[in-house]
Formats: C-alpha cells, sequence, structure tokens
C-alpha cells in the first residue's frame, strides 16, 4: 500500500534576505522562507507609497497615464500593477530581472526574438508540443537550424555544438509528458565551455519557482507558462521571463514593448494574487502525487514520477530541484484501454494544461501533444497510450478512489484477494474484445438464451427549435418518458417484433425465408458504412414486406428492426427471439420517439447478437481508509453505468436504424436518447461552428409535458419559416439572432455554479416565454398550443411554456418549479385533460439508455466479490412479470399488459438498471 513518507525532501532555498528592521536586534534574522517570499509583495518602488495604503495591488485599469516625464506614461512599456507583479516574480526566482507577458508561448517568442537566420537552436525531443511548433516556424521560416536531441544524456548535444553558430539551448526539466530529468547544471557548463555566446534557456514551468530555480545552475533565461502553478487556478493565462544578464533583459525589454504582449493589468493582478498561494498549493499536489504514482507501480504500470526510487533522473532532479512536482504520467501497452480509463474518470477532468487546483487527466498524444505529427511522435519515444495525470488539491483518497474506479471499469485491474490487481494486458485486450463482442470463436453457434430489459429516453427541445434549421443552436435534451423493450427467447428459428404503441403491431418472421444472400454483414470492430445498403433495404422491401398489409408506421419500424438484426448477424449464428417493444412517450409527437425505439432495438441486437456485453460491475471497490491506512474497506458501490465503449457502439447502431427511419438524421436525437444529459448543436455549414456539444453543468429540471394530440406537419412548417425568411429576410435573421442569444443565455444559466436553483429556474422561465414568443411571430404556434399557454399561465399556476419541435399542434413544455405544490399540478392536469391535452410529468436532462443488469450484485457483492470473475448469471425475470416456472410468453404477457404507469413504477423501483 502507498504511504506518505519521502514525499517532498529538504528544501534548499537560498533566496535574498530582508535587511534587518532594527540594528538592535539580538542576533540577525534569517532568511524568509519560500512561503514567506510567496505571500508577501514588496514595493519595487519604497519612494512611491499607496495613496491609500490598500493590503492588495490595485489594478492599474489604464492604457495611459497623464503627465510628462513620469514612471508611466502608456501601458504597452509599464504599468504599476505589472511593476508589482514583475518585482515579486523576480524576488521568489532569485532573478535580477523579470517580465509578464501574455502566455507562456508568448514568453517563448519573445526569447526567440534574440536569434537570428542562421542561428542553430538545440532542444530536447521531448518538450511542451507548442514549443515544438515555435521552433519548426523558425525553422521553415526564419532560416534558423532547429536540432532535436534527448537532453537527458548530455552527450548527445556535444556534435551539434558549433562555436558561432549555437546561438540557444532549449531545455525543459521533467520533460512533460515523460517526466525525463535534464541536468540543467552539467549541460549549462558543457555548453559554455565549447560554446560561451551561447544562451541556455530553461522552460520551468513543470516546476515553478518554488521547486526549481535554473539561473542558480546555469541558465541565462528562465520562463515559465504561469497559466500552470504560478496562477494555479486556470483562470489566466500569462507568462513570465527572467533572467540574470542585463544584456539579455534589455533586447527582452525592446521586444516586449515593441510588439506589446505585456500582461494586462487585470491578469498581473490575478497573477499576483496567485503566486500568494504557491507554495502551500504545490506541497499538497505534489504530497498526492506520490500516492498516486505510488499506487499505480504498485499495480504494475509503467509510471513516470521522478520521486519513484527507480526514476533514472532521480538523483540528478534531486540536485537540481527541491521538490517532484505535480504532474505523473504512466502506460497502459494499450492505447483503447488508455482511452477507456481516462473517459471513466469523473473526478479528474479531461483537459489539457495543468497546474490548477483541479487534477486533470489527459492523453498527451491526441490533446496536448497533437500538434507532433505520430511519426515524430513514435520517433521520440511518445507512447501513444500515455496518460497524464495533473493533481491538484483535492482530498487525495477522493483522487484515488476516482482513478481506481476508473481503472476497474475500464478493465485495466480487477479485485482479487481483498485488493487491486492489475489486469495482464492479454486478458485486458479480452475484455475490450468482450465488450465489443469479439469472442466470435468461442461463442460461434451459441445463441441468446437470456431475456433482455432495455430502455431509452425521449428527447425535447428545450430552446432553439425552427432557428436551428438556419444555422441557430437548439439545446435539446432528454426526457425521461420512456420506450421500454423486453426480448425473450425463442426456439423455433423465428423472430418476432410486437410494437404496443404502434397499432398494437405484431408480426413474426421466419428466418430462413429473409433475404441473407443480399446482406454484407458487418463484422464486430467495424463500422456501419455511411450510408444505408440500398441492396438489403430492397431486398427486405420486396421480398419481406411488401407482401404484408401494415400501417406505415409499423412497417418502417419492422424495415429498421430487419435491416439491423440482418447486418449484426454474422454466419450461421441467427438468435431466433421475440421483442416487445412498449413507450411510455407519445408517438409522433415530436418527442424523440423514433430515435428512442432505434436506441432500444439496437441495444436488444447487439446484446442478442453478443456484440456488447455488460462487464461485471460495479464490484466492491477498496480504499486505504484515512483512520487506518494499512487496512482496506469497502468503499460505496461502483457507478451503475454502462461503459462509454458499450454506450458509442449502440449510438452508432441506433443511428443507422435512425436512418433507416427517418433518411438523413442529424444524429441529434440519438445522442440525446442514448448520453441522457443535455447537448447544444449547431448545424454545420453556418457561421457558428457546427456540431454537438455536451452541457455538462445541465441539472435535471421538471417539466410537464403536454401533448396536444394535433397532428404536426414538421416539413410544411419548416418550409413556411424559410419562405418567410425569403420574403423577410431582415424580421426573420433578426429573431434567429434573438433566439441564439436565448440558447446561449440558457446554456450561460445552465452552466453557472453561482446561480441559486431559484434563479436559474426563474431565469430559464423568462427565456422559455421569449423564446416562444419568436416561434409564434415565425408562424408555427397553434390555437392549441396557445391554450395551452394560456391555462398554464394562468392563476393560480402562473408558469412558463412554451411549444417544443416543429410545433404546428405537437407537444408543448412547461417549467415546474422543485417545490410546486402537488395538489395544483393535479388540478392544472385535470384542467388540460379536460381540454383533451395529455400532460405528462417528466424530469429533463437525466440519464440515457437503460439497460437491466444480469449481474445480481446487491446480494453478493459484499459476501462473495469472486463471483464477479466467475460466468456471467442470466438475468432473473423480474418478478413483477413473472411466476415461478413461467415461461417466456407469459413474462412478455404481463410485459405487455402491465399499464404504462405500472411498467414506469416498476423500472423506477428496479436497482438493476445500469445507465448511460
Ligand atoms: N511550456 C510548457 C511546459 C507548457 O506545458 C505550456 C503549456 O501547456 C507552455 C510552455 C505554453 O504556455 P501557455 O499555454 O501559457 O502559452
Amino acid at each position: 500500500m502507498v504511504s506518505l513518507d519521502k514525499q517532498h525532501f529538504e528544501p534548499r532555498h537560498n533566496l535574498p534576505t530582508p535587511e534587518p528592521e532594527s540594528p538592535s536586534l539580538p542576533r540577525s534574522r534569517k532568511p524568509y522562507r519560500f512561503s514567506t517570499l510567496c505571500a508577501t509583495v514588496e514595493n519595487p518602488n519604497p519612494g512611491h507609497k499607496d495613496q491609500h495604503g490598500s493590503s492588495s495591488v490595485p489594478i492599474y485599469q489604464t492604457a495611459t497615464f497623464k503627465g510628462v516625464g513620469g514612471e508611466y506614461d502608456y501601458s504597452r512599456s509599464g504599468n504599476p500593477t505589472r511593476t508589482h507583479l514583475e518585482h515579486h516574480i523576480a524576488k521568489i526566482s532569485s532573478a535580477q530581472h523579470a517580465f509578464a507577458v501574455s502566455s507562456g508561448m508568448a514568453a517563448l517568442d519573445v526569447i526567440t526574438r534574440i536569434l537570428k537566420p542562421g542561428c542553430h537552436v538545440i532542444a530536447g525531443d521531448d518538450i511542451y508540443g507548442g514549443t515544438n511548433r515555435l521552433l519548426t516556424y523558425l525553422r521553415t521560416h526564419m532560416g534558423v537550424t532547429v536540432h532535436h536531441v534527448d537532453t537527458t544524456t548530455p552527450s548527445t548535444i556535444l556534435p551539434h555544438l558549433i562555436p558561432g553558430k549555437t546561438a540557444m539551448v532549449l531545455l525543459e526539466t521533467p520533460t512533460n509528458p515523460l517526466l525525463k530529468i535534464v541536468d540543467i547544471a552539467g549541460i549549462s557548463s558543457m555548453v559554455k565551455e565549447k560554446c560561451p555566446d551561447a544562451v541556455i534557456v530553461v522552460d520551468n514551468t513543470m516546476m515553478s519557482p518554488y521547486l526549481q530555480r535554473p539561473l542558480e545552475h546555469g541558465a541565462d533565461i528562465v520562463y515559465d507558462s504561469a497559466t500552470k502553478y504560478l496562477s494555479g487556478h486556470h483562470d489566466l493565462m500569462a507568462g513570465v521571463i527572467t533572467c540574470n544578464r542585463d544584456d539579455l533583459a534589455k533586447q527582452m525589454a525592446f521586444t516586449i514593448n515593441s510588439v506589446g504582449n505585456a500582461l494586462t493589468p487585470f491578469d498581473s493582478f490575478l497573477l499576483l494574487r496567485g503566486t500568494k498561494t504557491l507554495a502551500i498549493r504545490m506541497d499538497r499536489q505534489q504530497a498526492t502525487a506520490m500516492l498516486v504514482a505510488q499506487m499505480l507501480q504498485t499495480l504494475g504500470f509503467v509510471v513516470h514520477y521522478p520521486g519513484l526510487p527507480n526514476h533514472p533522473g532521480k538523483e540528478i532532479h534531486e540536485r537540481i530541484a527541491d521538490g517532484y512536482g505535480a504532474v505523473l504520467s504512466f502506460e497502459t501497452a494499450d492505447k483503447e484501454l488508455s482511452e477507456r480509463i481516462v473517459g471513466a474518470t469523473r473526478l479528474w477532468g479531461i483537459s489539457v494544461s495543468f497546474g490548477a487546483v483541479n487534477s486533470l487527466i489527459s492523453m498527451p498524444c491526441v490533446m496536448s501533444h497533437a500538434s507532433i505529427d505520430p511519426a515524430t511522435r513514435a520517433e521520440r519515444g511518445l507512447p501513444e497510450d500515455l496518460i497524464r495525470l495533473c493533481v491538484g488539491i483535492e482530498d487525495p483518497a477522493d483522487l484515488l478512489d476516482d482513478l481506481q474506479h476508473a481503472l476497474l471499469e475500464a478493465g485495466a485491474i480487477t479485485v482479487a484477494a481483498n485488493d487491486f490487481i492489475r489486469i495482464p494486458n492479454a486478458v485486458s485486450k479480452a475484455v475490450e474484445k468482450l465488450a465489443l463482442g469479439e469472442r466470435r470463436t468461442q461463442r460461434e453457434g451459441e445463441t441468446e438464451d437470456r431475456e433482455w430489459f432495455v430502455s431509452a429516453p425521449g428527447k425535447v427541445i428545450l430552446f432553439g427549435e425552427h432557428a436551428v434549421v438556419h444555422g441557430v443552436t437548439a439545446v435539446a435534451a432528454s426526457v425521461d418518458l420512456r420506450c421500454y423493450g423486453l426480448t425473450s427467447p425463442r426456439h423455433d428459428n423465428r423472430i418476432s417484433v410486437h410494437l404496443t404503441n404502434i397499432d398494437n403491431f405484431y408480426h413474426e418472421w421466419d428466418l430462413d425465408a429473409l433475404p441473407w444472400d443480399s446482406v454484407v454483414s458487418v463484422l464486430p470492430g467495424e463500422e456501419h458504412p455511411e450510408t444505408l445498403d440500398q441492396r438489403l433495404v430492397d431486398a427486405i422491401n420486396t421480398r419481406v414486406l411488401s407482401a404484408e398489409n401494415m400501417p406505415p408506421k409499423s412497417y418502417a419500424a419492422a424495415l429498421a428492426f430487419l435491416y439491423l438484426y440482418m447486418t449484426l448477424t454474422r454466419g450461421e449464428t441467427r438468435p431466433s427471439f421475440n421483442i416487445t417493444v412498449r413507450s411510455t412517450l407519445p408517438v409522433g409527437a415530436g418527442l424523440g420517439s423514433s430515435a428512442s425505439f432505434s436506441a432500444c432495438i439496437a441495444t436488444a441486437l447487439l446484446l442478442l447478437h453478443r456484440r456488447v456485453e455488460i462487464p461485471p460491475l460495479p464490484a466492491p471497490s477498496r480504499v486505504p481508509s484515512d483512520n487506518d491506512p494499512g487496512h482496506l474497506h469497502i468503499s460505496h458501490q461502483g457507478r451503475r453505468a454502462i461503459p462509454p465503449t458499450v454506450a458509442e457502439e449502440i449510438n452508432r447502431w441506433a443511428f443507422v436504424a435512425e436512418k433507416v427511419l427517418h433518411g438523413n438524421p442529424s444524429g441529434v436525437d440519438n445522442a440525446i436518447v442514448v448520453f441522457g444529459g443535455a447537448l447544444a448543436y449547431t448545424k454545420p455549414g453556418f457561421a457558428r461552428k457546427g456540431g454537438m456539444e455536451k452541457i455538462h453543468g445541465f441539472k435535471s429540471l421538471k417539466f410537464l409535458l403536454i401533448d396536444s394530440k394535433i397532428g404536426r406537419d414538421t416539413k410544411k412548417l419548416v418550409a413556411n419559416v424559410a419562405m418567410k425568411k425569403a420574403e423577410e429576410p431582415e424580421l426573420v435573421n433578426a429573431m434567429f439572432q434573438a433566439i441564439q442569444s436565448i440558447c446561449d443565455e440558457a446554456r450561460r444559466a445552465l452552466d453557472d455554479p453561482e446561480l441559486t436553483r431559484e434563479e436559474l429556474l426563474s431565469a430559464l422561465s423568462a427565456l422559455i416565454e421569449e423564446n416562444h414568443s419568436y416561434l409564434a411571430s415565425l408562424g408555427v404556434s397553434h390555437d392549441s398550443l396557445e391554450l395551452i399557454r394560456e391555462k398554464t399561465a394562468s392563476e393560480p399556476y402562473r408558469l412558463s411554456t412554451k411549444l417544443t419541435g416543429a410545433g404546428g399542434g405537437g407537444c408543448a413544455v412547461t417549467l415546474v418549479p422543485d417545490e410546486f405544490p402537488t395538489a395544483k399540478l393535479r388540478a392544472l392536469n385535470e384542467d388540460l385533460r379536460s381540454e383533451d391535452f395529455e400532460p405528462y410529468l417528466t424530469s429533463v436532462g437525466g440519464s440515457g439508455l437503460g439497460i437491466l443488469s444480469p449481474y445480481n450484485h446487491e446480494s453478493h457483492a459484499h459476501a462473495q466479490p469472486d463471483l464477479y470473475k466467475g460466468p456471467i448469471s442470466p438475468p432473473p425475470t423480474p418478478a413483477e412479470f413473472s411466476e415461478a416456472g413461467s415461461s417466456a410468453k407469459r413474462v412478455r404477457e404481463q410485459f405487455t399488459d402491465a399499464t404504462i404507469d405500472e411498467l414506469s413504477q416498476w423500472a423506477e423501483t428496479q436497482g438493476r438498471w445500469l445507465f448511460v
């Protein structure tokens, strides 16, 4: 188990000593320690006292200064807030000169302007991607020669040292993300000996002046991306440069003044504030980093962290630095496994950068170092599977717990003999394949004899409908009225489909009679092509469905089901089963019922074809307890989650089903019903960046969804809006712009942690009203919808309502405050029903896809963790739908006969759903 010892070796700060305040003191004072220096900001010009004696340095938010011949005239050249900051940075870096500029890269830009065409630069081969990009630019545009060498082996530099040519040696230590150590002191003296004019530059971002001050080891110029540890909160971009040489300082001051990239007064203030807590943050961060590194190493991963006893650069690092820092990386030897781990963490935010109070996780090859081409990455030994961890100040136990859960969920470790153990890579590959259903040889010929219950929510557009067609962002969310699917095995080589909400459609087919000669199977691991296989569509149409006299909706649903069933089938393994689908969503009301149906059939078919499996999770997890670090205790049960790879596979296939149903769907409905939550969607091809973006802060909201039961003609309504736009472009575009602002405002409000729930609801109410009024002006509302609005807005309800989806009938959504009295709600429902509307109280923005877990973990998890490694037990048939020894048919009948309320109530009370 991990221990806290030897996490931080003794500091060796050798910083300026303040003059004793009084010569009469009995003994001279000791130099201030680093954290004291950090916390105390000196006045750079003691002659200029602040007129009000402010304790914190004021922000001189001014571009110009009055008068002639004063210390300041123009903020590009100098600003008092910045001067304070620069003085402070110089003080904590043991430097004569310091400059604050607009980013770490701006700092390097200022430094490299010392170079002239023809100059040679030697740099490391494991450096920050942005540094690499700037050096490439200098090489390709400025006539500068750049040699990338392994600076961890100083001798590799020697052949490139050419007196008169080598102008700069650029070092970074520890390197990022491999945490290799470069001997700044050794290299500096070697370079100086052969090329005395060469300038040694060190990127000190990974350490900060607290842990490493390279000027003390022979560097000429040091820079930090102050965006990282110096500021510490990821709320500003800044770079700082320090040096002791007047000539270099003069040149850099000239550049900063000329190009105007000095740090703004406000950011200078923020950065000064951040530096005050640098030492205390760093202490906590690196102590936790050590625990994380030890935990990962104990599990058997290759871990890169200079604090670990086997780190090859440990000894050099300890000579030049005062701590090991808070960035580490580890290898899993499997890129997909790494992606799963990164995706499964919750507390560790997926983000580039580091140095903030919050912990981050990333895969450098696909994020921060993606700008380096893959061949160069390989050449420089950067593993594609590398995971970088940047440790923040959260509670160490929470960070370890979250990481362990992610490793478990991703299949990198398992629980055995009361401890976590690493799953060997070959096995972990197999787990992944199992998740994607690649156990072909083993399973070939086997059929699925289990029942599966699956469900998917609907979707509702909260803001931006219609305008979305014209490039405005729409906000859509999942709505917890669900479509449920139950599959029951048959043993007669037939499949049957029962759609209780679509004309109570039931049909069955002999498997041998399907047009197998027209199908091209998509094998596990392959993706369905972008376009549908028209040959198969035609074959199903002409040879299977044409003879039947089916209503159009059932026909389309059967076509989508058969298309997926056949495309997913491999070889002779053709599962024979019945699928019954029931929906608590009104069908055809614009609430994503077809997406929800598609997700249900895709999930059921992927499970039945054994192309996805639900791994045996959650397992009991164990973390060292604070009170008893030597002992293990069982922490909370793992998250009930469908693994991301499975969800993504389902999403892809649900989209194929949607294509069969709709031709050219946007994918928004699909993504919502599979992943749940809320997202913002902007149609590609307009001025704004197109695509989908998850709205992370979305908090589940209560809505009354009211079906006006009036048929819609979406195409006609969309065409009418387009016509209106053609006739009155200025007016309509102005309305679209206003709707865009509504969507932006809604996203901002949903994402604002400062807003109270009450403020959020009241902001959303106002936006709902506003959005509806524009939709009404666009002509897409309807008498029934207006009546719904009137009723819900009237006394005593006073609720805000807007139409949703294409409108023209369809549905309305009414925001219901959390504390809205039940009696009032009942009265409103009755009121609405009396007008023949159908209200549904639902939560919006909740879970996505659900699969009833086949694992009876509630009863066994604690007692017999070993069960998780054993064979998977069949899902017990829900008691409410079965009797002892009942046949599959009986189960199906009960599923079919339960009322909608019984169905959703039953589903809600089941603890065994795994959700996305
Ligand atoms: N140097 C290192 C080691 C970095 O990690 C970064 C940014 O991630 C930079 C320099 C560039 O700093 P900035 O993003 O502030 O421009």
